[in-house]
């Protein structure tokens, strides 16, 4: 790896004013799109020979490409004008067609495929052979029939994952119920939810309905009843277009030569191919059943003092049972933990945390236009250098993304432009929930990721461009640091000014702790569910999910219910739904190498900045993982996790 320098030339990029956005979004994604068709045309045109002048004419494609997509993929989610996210999802469906078209580009594939590493660098022979399997995997180099149809394909993909999409978004369902069937609930819950004329109560199966009713109502008919109208979301359209994606998908992929789905889309991945993510899911499937059972039996118990008859618990009394049992054994009550929580002092706590552990300095930029008020900019800064800045944009509002997510505003490359980066979230302004603690600590892991890895000369492995399965793992390691009795006495700190106490914390963890077996195992068989149908193709769905939930669930199948409709990743994932258990094994070996009476060590913080993050996309990130730990990593204290 080159050594890191510092470097000043490249400055931030200049934010438009907010009437001046859509001037400058177009300036700028249409600019660079054209720059872009401009260095392919000459490069077709005269060729170097010269393997490494290639690969710097396409990394300043691929860097226009990038900064044409990044500022709109940001405004597109954030901007409080429709039009403006309007106009970005326009060039963002145009940077896609675009970026297609180079994919099938027969003429540039030849050029390519002409040179010889040979001399190369080991990162600039990666970036080749990364770009001729890519120019492969697009089709480019099968005959024009095949490629025509390759192009139909993908066109038929999109349309049925947006039509999957549409079906759940718009096939929310609702019972109604009279007030005396939701009794359990919070009182906030039933004032915003009056009886209409009739003297019923609407309950909707989106989640600000269906998931407090599932865990708080003790009326166990309305639970069921939620529950069941919420599996059958989309039922029956999207089970005739999910059994039409898989169809295409199929097609596809045996079109490029493989055998299916599975494979095709593991092949980028570190899990390598299908095969491997069913023996991986076996593999958390005998780990973690002890812990299901264990903790399934308590759950059980519980509910037959309400239930003596009961002979199993469905998914429908879950939630609601495994809460008591939180707060019966565990003594953790929710709403006294909110009251350590409050924004202002979770954000300022979380920038001392991190700059302390990464040996970063975060500088306001009070003047730095933004696309609203509730934005702030900071610099990002190491050893008194700028390497790069992120903007926080941190609580709802209308017309804005709704979950968490960082997004890319630019991509670093060395010497030319610095990485920034968005944090998009929708946190309370007041008292947060512990889980939105978590959740920022973890989306701000991605950010840190993104920054420190952006100092790359390719910027196809700028940043976060490690593998898909690999790329969960810093954050979810980071979320630890959210649980650390001396990290949260530092910022959560009540109106009293009392610390939180460590013996809470530590019930919190016990308490959050509690059903990681069986909860492993519910991933496990949507996991197996995700896999398997790209792989066997099931005629009949309904009948693959029952299948899949008796073998790899502790819970049963509950009858009449159509899971597969509103399985929204089984169109975003398709069949790789297991990498968020693949990166968490990884992200808690990451962990191990930390002690435990003391996350801030500063040798074992720098060694992973600078052997895990730092490199971005430009080495395996097994190879990552493995420079930092000292050997390759394990399953074992993951297992050790489980097993506690
Ligand atoms: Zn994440």
């Amino acid at each position: 790896m080159t050594t890191q320098t510092t470097d000043s030339t490249a400055s931030a990029l200049e934010l438009p004013a907010p009437d001046d956005t859509m001037t400058w979004l177009g300036d700028r994604s249409r600019g660079s799109l054209e720059r872009a068709r401009e260095m392919v045309r000459s490069l077709k045109a005269d060729p170097p020979s010269d393997a490494l002048a290639v690969l710097r004419a396409w990394n300043d494609v691929e860097i226009e490409v990038s900064n044409a997509r990044a500022s709109a993929a940001v405004y597109s989610e954030t901007n409080p004008e429709k039009d403006v996210r309007e106009a970005a999802d326009v060039t963002m469906q145009q940077v896609d067609e675009f970026a297609t078209d180079l994919g099938l580009d027969g003429e540039l594939f030849e050029i390519f495929d002409a040179l010889s590493s040979e001399g190369l660098d080991p990162t600039a022979a990666r970036l080749l052979g990364r770009q001729l399997r890519d120019f492969r995997r697009s089709g480019v180099d099968r005959d024009e029939t095949t490629r025509a149809r390759l192009r139909e394909l993908a066109q038929l993909e999109l349309r049925a994952s947006q039509e999957f999409g549409r079906n759940m978004r718009e096939g929310a369902r609702s019972i109604r119920v009279r007030p005396e069937d939701l009794a359990g609930m919070p009182a906030d819950w039933l004032s915003s939810h009056e009886p209409d004329d009739d003297g019923l109560i609407t309950v909707s199966t989106d989640y600000p309905d269906s998931v407090p009713v599932g865990t708080f109502c003790s009326v166990p008919a309305t639970r069921r009843a939620i529950s069941l109208e919420r599996l059958n979301i989309a039922w029956p359209a999207n089970d005739e277009v999910l059994q039409r994606l898989l169809t295409l998908r199929a097609e596809h992929a045996g079109l490029l030569g493989y055998k299916d789905w599975a494979d095709f889309t593991a092949e980028t991945k570190m899990i390598r191919t299908g095969s491997a993510i069913n023996e991986f899911i076996d593999k958390i499937v005998a780990a973690s059943t002890d812990a299901a059972q264990r903790d399934k039996q308590i759950v059980l118990d519980r509910l037959r003092q309400d239930d003596p008859d009961a002979q199993d618990i469905y998914g429908y009394d879950l939630p609601y049972y495994s809460e008591l049992v939180r707060k019966e054994r565990f003594d953790v009550d929710a709403q006294l933990l909110r009251t350590f929580f409050r924004f202002d002092a979770v954000l300022q706590g979380l920038l001392a945390v991190t700059g302390r552990l990464f040996g970063l300095t975060w500088g306001p930029v009070p003047d730095a236009p933004v696309w609203s008020p509730d934005v702030a900019a900071y610099d990002v800064l190491r050893d008194g250098t700028r390497i790069g800045r992120i903007y926080l944009d941190l609580h709802p509002r209308e017309g804005k993304y709704k979950h968490a997510a960082q997004f890319t505003l630019v991509e670093g490359v060395r010497g030319r432009q610095l990485p920034e980066g968005v944090l998009v979230c929708n946190f309370s302004r007041g008292l947060m929930e512990h889980s939105e603690v978590t959740t920022f600590f973890h989306e701000f892991g991605h950010l840190i990721h993104h920054i420190v890895g952006g100092a790359q000369d390719w910027v196809e492995f700028t940043g976060v461009a490690t593998e898909w399965d690999f790329v969960e793992a810093p954050s979810q390691m980071l979320e630890e640091w959210a649980w650390d009795p001396t990290v949260l006495a530092e910022f959560a700190v009540d109106a009293d000014g009392a610390v939180i106490p460590e013996a809470l914390v530590r019930r919190m963890r016990t308490a959050d702790d509690f059903g990681k077996g069986y909860l492993a195992r519910t991933q496990m068989f949507y996991a197996a569910l995700s896999v398997g149908i790209h792989q066997h193709r099931p005629e009949d769905l309904t009948t693959a999910v029952r299948e899949a939930q008796q073998r790899y669930s502790v819970f049963p199948y509950i009858e009449h219910t159509h899971f597969q409709c509103a399985f929204g990743h089984l169109d975003g994932y398709s069949s790789g739904y297991y990498t968020y258990m693949w990166s968490l094994v990884i992200a808690k070996d990451m962990f191990s190498a930390f002690h435990a009476e003391d996350l801030f060590e500063p040798h074992v913080a720098a060694r992973y900045r600078d052997r895990v993050l730092a490199p971005g996309g430009s080495k395996d990130a097994a190879d990552l993982v493995a420079d930092f730990l000292g050997r390759p990593y394990t399953f074992d204290a993951y297992a050790a996790w489980l097993a506690e």
